[in-house]
């Protein structure tokens, strides 16, 4: 695979997907930091002398056309901030990128205006491709989706290539999937079994241990227990039976259980093999939670995915809480993705303390899954 890094861009019109998808609230950007962590790409194509495009999704518009609450616009103006020595300019005409200067930079409006753009329509990834000379990609968030600006460009464009930051990121995840420092522990946690199956198998092949949670959870509990009214998918209890085999799962051995699903439910404490018909597990519990801490404390790779409980209610949060704690103090080198564990270190404040957080969501967990992407294939 290219890198941006290593061609030459001097003078050549070079089209770059980011992922500039901020959230915004009442038209306020409210945080910047998908907008400050592609600074480095941008600012290195501008001293490289490129005529630097750059697009990117924002949101999900509905329909293939201009919607305010959808425009790039307040992010044109959040990177004219960042990038104050630079001359930019913001279009929704593809015909302004061939008026741009040496060193210039022009954001394309939201790609999700464009009709075609996420059945990866043939003509639109022609016309993309041929805006440039050079197509760089560097939105792993995106990188996922067989979209016209992630993809399709990619098969037309003369000249392809990733750029750093999507480099940075598969380097990482490589690592830890193909040589990562032993004991390697997953943590995966989270809702529903189904969503993560594939990733179960494929980190059974490289993890030491997995530690499971949530209703993922539920379901290795329901091998060999009563869960009662916790969320249980009852037709992966035989898959769950034969991932067990393996004996690199942990499953909690306790758990708060509650017989009503809201924020203000108590918390019950029980064995797992005492779990009632009318009850429902909606966190760890404590004798899990030391188990736990102690083989993260040990781990030398972490990988983690998913919360080990109803986090969002204050009684149910204390095993994802105690996770997010053991994992940030823990020595080994630490990567965590997916939006509900970003939220989760969020909310605990471990955030300085993980090595590293992916800024893929979707994209993260197929890559777990897979080793790879469409968008990465596509490039090499
Ligand atoms: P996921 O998107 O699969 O990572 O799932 C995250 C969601 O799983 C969060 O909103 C949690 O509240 C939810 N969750 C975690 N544990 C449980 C549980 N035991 N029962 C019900 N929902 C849970």
């Amino acid at each position: 695979m290219l890198t941006m890094n290593e061609l030459n861009l001097n003078n050549k019109r070079v089209l770059i997907r980011l992922d500039l998808n901020v959230p915004i609230h009442n038209g306020k950007i409210t945080s910047n930091a998908r907008i400050k962590s592609v600074l480095p790409t941008i600012r290195m194509a501008s001293q490289k002398n490129a005529k630097v495009i750059l697009m990117s999704h924002l949101g999900q518009p509905k329909k293939e056309q201009y919607e305010k609450k959808f425009s790039l616009w307040p992010v044109f103006q959040e990177l004219q901030n960042q990038l104050s020595e630079l001359k930019l300019r913001f279009t929704d005409n593809f015909d302004d990128v061939n008026h741009l200067d040496n060193g210039e930079i022009c954001l394309l409006e939201n790609v999700r205006f464009n009709k075609g753009e996420t059945k990866n329509s043939t003509s639109l990834s022609k016309l993309y491709a041929n805006l440039c000379d050079i197509f760089v990609m560097d939105a792993f968030g995106s990188a996922h989706r067989i979209h016209s600006s992630t993809y399709g460009v990619a098969m037309f464009a003369r000249i392809k290539c990733a750029g750093p930051l999507l480099i940075n990121e598969i380097n990482i995840l490589e690592k830890a999937l193909t040589n990562p420092k032993r004991p390697m522990v997953a943590i995966v946690g989270g809702a529903k079994i189904s969503t993560k199956f594939n990733i179960l198998h494929s980190l059974k092949n490289i993890a030491d241990t997995i530690i499971v949670g949530g209703g993922i959870a539920n379901t290795f509990i329901a091998v060999n227990n009563e869960v009662g009214k916790s969320l249980c998918e009852k037709e992966y209890i035989t898959e769950a039976k034969k991932i067990l085999m393996t004996n690199k799962i942990i499953i909690p051995i306790d758990s708060r259980v509650s017989t009503s699903f809201n924020k203000d439910s108590v918390a019950i404490l029980k064995n797992i093999d005492d779990i009632n018909l009318n009850e429902e597990i909606m966190d760890i519990g404590i004798q899990s939670e030391k188990n736990i801490t102690k083989i993260i404390l040990n781990a030398k790779t972490i990988l983690w995915n998913g919360p080990l409980g109803v986090f969002e209610f204050p009684n149910f949060s204390h095993g994802t809480k105690a996770l997010a704690k053991a994992v940030s103090k823990s020595a080994g080198f630490s990567i965590a993705g997916g939006g509900d564990t970003i939220n989760a270190i969020e909310k605990f404040q471990v955030k300085k303390n993980i090595s590293y957080i992916s800024t893929g969501g979707g994209s993260f967990l197929k890559f777990l899954e897979k080793k790879t992407l469409p968008c990465i294939d596509i490039l090499k």
